[in-house]
């Protein structure tokens, strides 16, 4: 099977831009409707939808930003009623508030089909066996792939992320021929693999879709050359549906976007001008067929490019490269979102330490790690070494509970860490992740 919809994913591009318009028209009528933001700030620029008239006119559209979203949260975005959302996801950041996507069915519906079309571009059809290692949950990748992967007929294996060895016993004796989960952990599994005495040879796999996270072209000969198989990038956010926005065909020259259901615009971060195909910037989406959670002009913060020509393997969707980074100081750790913001006003509810503090991320052995580096305040600073062992008890539960993951704890000495003339450098980033 060389496509999953292959009337929406190879539609003409003129053909399709009726087809956006015709979709645009009717989303931006829904939001001013339905979403009071939206009506809000359109009538704050004078704007009615009537004003759609091309999808150019889409670039006279304020933007949205997370901000907006966590400024109306939970449910200030949705643009159905709640007795038409039939499932409420989440980013997976776990700063106090996430950012809350609904869907209706209809939502819940065309994600699926994105997801198929993602598994069937990355060589997936029917009688394939998927075990989708993705966490279930809030999170949109595990669910995301499963219905993806049902709605192709596919089998799917529900195993979600964690218990590893389990992942590589199931993976062989099930006879799985596709894995859905991030680049880091099919890398770790590559390692308990190994410890299982498991040859590539003894599995039937062939090809993965792996994503939630940045990760390299080394990585993926990496992941491919263990394993033997084809790696497929695959990109997605809870706030434009999740797992399938973006997908590698066997090209792995982009990924092709579901042009049916979401605009891709870049824009310059800084000044929000839009910028032309080919261009590093930041990635902005408008959604056209969404109703429960019908984001417009949402600017994702991810770096990237858009190449609107025709692929090799006859898609016409736009294509992303593979993202380069963001545009705000979000980290990825492990798949999850942390915001060095978070650990700052963490400590400074602990007291105890100065606000000088540095984040270390490294990747040992293919997982991320995390080290904190902490300053003791003057005033608390002393030799007694149970004192500063419950300090750093107490900030590590802290940010275990704030982050959602485990870190490591350094506590240093006043005045140690390096200070910043201009604007600080909160992070060291070591994972050596080369665009
Ligand atoms: P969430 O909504 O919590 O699932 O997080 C979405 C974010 O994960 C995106 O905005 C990206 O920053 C990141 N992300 C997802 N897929 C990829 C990918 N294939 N490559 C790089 N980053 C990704
Ligand atoms: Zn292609």
């Amino acid at each position: 099977m060389l496509y999953w919809n292959p009337k929406y994913e190879c539609m003409d591009r003129e053909e399709l831009e009726v087809l956006q318009l015709a979709r645009l028209k009717k989303t931006v009528d829904r939001v001013y409707h339905n979403v009071k933001p939206y009506r809000e700030k359109m009538q704050k620029i004078g704007m009615t939808p009537g004003d759609i008239k091309s999808l150019d006119d889409l670039k006279s559209m304020p933007f949205t930003t997370k901000n907006d979203l966590r400024d109306s949260y939970p449910y200030g975005y949705f643009g159905a009623p709640m007795s038409e959302i039939i499932r409420i996801h989440a980013s997976t950041g776990t700063t106090g508030k996430p950012t809350v996507a609904g869907y209706t069915k209809k939502d819940i519906d065309i994600w699926a089909d994105i997801a198929a079309r993602s598994l069937v571009a990355a060589g997936g059809g029917k009688d394939d066996i998927v075990q989708v290692s993705y966490g279930y949950g809030l999170f949109t990748g595990g669910l995301g792939m499963h219905y993806g992967g049902e709605l192709l007929g596919a089998s799917v294996v529900p195993t979600s992320s964690g218990n590893s060895q389990k992942q590589m016993m199931l993976m062989r004796d099930f006879g799985c021929t596709m894995l859905c989960c991030t680049p880091s952990y099919v890398l770790y599994l590559s390692e308990v693999m190994q410890e299982m005495n498991i040859k590539p040879s003894d599995l039937k796999l062939k090809a993965g879709v792996f994503g939630a996270e940045p990760w390299t072209e080394g990585m993926r000969k990496e992941i491919e050359s263990r394993f033997g198989i084809s790696a497929h990038n695959i990109y997605g956010l809870s706030e434009i549906s999740g797992p399938g926005v973006g997908i590698d065909c066997f090209a792995k020259d982009g990924m092709h976007v579901p042009e049916d259901h979401f605009i891709t615009e870049i824009i310059n971060p800084d000044t929000g001008e839009v910028l032309p195909d080919g261009s590093l910037g930041e990635l902005v989406f408008t959604c056209i067929t969404k109703e429960g959670f019908p984001l417009i002009r949402y600017r994702t913060r991810d770096l990237t490019s858009v190449n609107r020509e025709k692929c090799v393997c006859g898609r016409t969707n736009a294509r992303i490269a593979r993202i380069m980074g963001r545009s705000d100081d979000m980290l990825i750790i492990r798949g999850v979102n942390v915001f060095p913001s978070q650990v700052e006003s963490a400590l400074l509810d602990i007291g105890q330490t100065s606000p000088h503090y540095h984040l270390v991320v490294d990747r040992v052995d293919n997982l991320d790690v995390l080290e904190v580096q902490v300053e003791v305040s003057e005033d608390f600073f002393s030799d007694e070494v149970r004192k500063l062992e419950s300090l750093e008890a107490k900030v590590r539960k802290k940010l275990d509970s704030i982050l959602g993951i485990s870190c490591k704890i350094s506590l240093v000495e006043p005045k140690t860490l390096p200070r910043a003339e201009g604007k600080s450098i909160r992070v060291t980033d070591k994972r050596n992740l080369n665009f």
